[in-house]
């Protein structure tokens, strides 16, 4: 089974003892790849250290443990609406998708909302890029799909508008799969921007 993308959520108790994962502690995550998909590791560093496995992790990483606060209303709201819209779109599972997915995500991380824990480039060719989001240490595991520069402004253009609500998401899926049938954009963009200028807040 060859999944592009998938969202697993941190635990909160140790997947080893089953014991509570402490506010501000260290906490060693994992990812194991099975048949069925990924699975998520997180443990206490001395329950990860003592565990006798028979099994590499896909990816591995150190992080710190933060317990569930309450919401704060309407600060950050966008911010959460980018989320959210990372979210939808990971659940959604459409290919046609696959660049928007990638620059929405690339956009959360420059904004210090998801930060990149890995990336792995798989015997296929593919990269799968692991982020974790920094508030409540769910993770994404997002197919970096190599987009050429030349679209690239054109990917975050319809990133925009999911984020303002000006198009919909079949709207953008319908006009991302005519332009990948299309091969190539006729129009150029004059002056392509840097990833990093567009910012989801
Ligand atoms: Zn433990």
């Amino acid at each position: 089974m060859s999944q592009e993308w998938n969202i697993k959520s941190r635990a909160h108790v140790c997947s080893v003892c089953e014991k509570p994962l402490l506010d501000r502690a260290p906490v060693i995550s994992a990812l194991r790849e099975t048949p069925q998909g990924y699975e998520r590791f997180d443990c206490h560093p001395e329950c990860w250290k003592s565990q006798n496995r028979d099994w590499e992790p896909f990816s591995l990483w150190d992080g710190v443990y933060l317990a569930p606060v309450k919401e704060e209303r309407k600060e950050a709201l966008k911010k959460e609406d980018a989320g959210e819209i990372l979210r939808k779109l990971i659940t959604l599972d459409d290919p046609a998708m696959k660049n928007v997915v990638y620059v929405l995500a690339v956009m959360l991380e420059r904004s210090k909302i998801l930060v990149e824990r890995d990336s792995k480039s798989l015997e296929d060719g593919t990269i799968r890029r692991i982020y974790e989001d920094k508030k409540n240490g769910d993770t994404f595991i997002i197919l970096d799909p190599r987009i050429r520069l030349e679209n690239l402004a054109e990917v975050q253009q319809q990133v925009v508008a999911l984020l303002s609500g000006t198009k919909s998401f079949g709207e953008v899926a319908n006009e991302e799969q005519a332009n990948e049938e299309q091969g190539t954009q006729e129009e150029s963009q004059e002056g392509t921007q840097e990833l990093g200028e567009i910012q989801a807040d």
